[in-house]
């Protein structure tokens, strides 16, 4: 089992889908059991997922890969904001 540190990690790999098959694994087993994570996750997911579609609107088929600095830098902004807690008013 993973912990969440290295859950947290794996993430931006894991949404962009560069983890090994079984590192997907362990992380989804983690994410199956740990609410935090599960929801670090799916902010992520949503976040690359839109830096994905403004990607498709470039003809380049590369730029669909989403770049290692970016995806640290989202995760960086994700994190910042689960820091922030529920209570935080929300990032317009
Ligand atoms: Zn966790």
């Amino acid at each position: 089992m993973m912990t969440c540190f290295e859950t947290e990690t794996n993430l931006p790999r894991y949404v962009a889908g560069k983890l090994s098959k079984g590192e997907r694994e362990g992380l989804r087993q983690h994410l199956a059991v740990c609410a935090g994570c599960s929801e670090r996750a799916a902010g992520m997911q949503h976040a690359i997922q839109t830096i994905r579609d403004s990607f498709t609107e470039l003809p380049e088929p590369s730029a669909q890969d989403v770049p290692e600095p970016l995806l640290r830098a989202v995760m960086t902004l994700v994190s910042s904001h689960a820091a922030a807690g529920p209570s935080a008013p929300p990032p317009i």
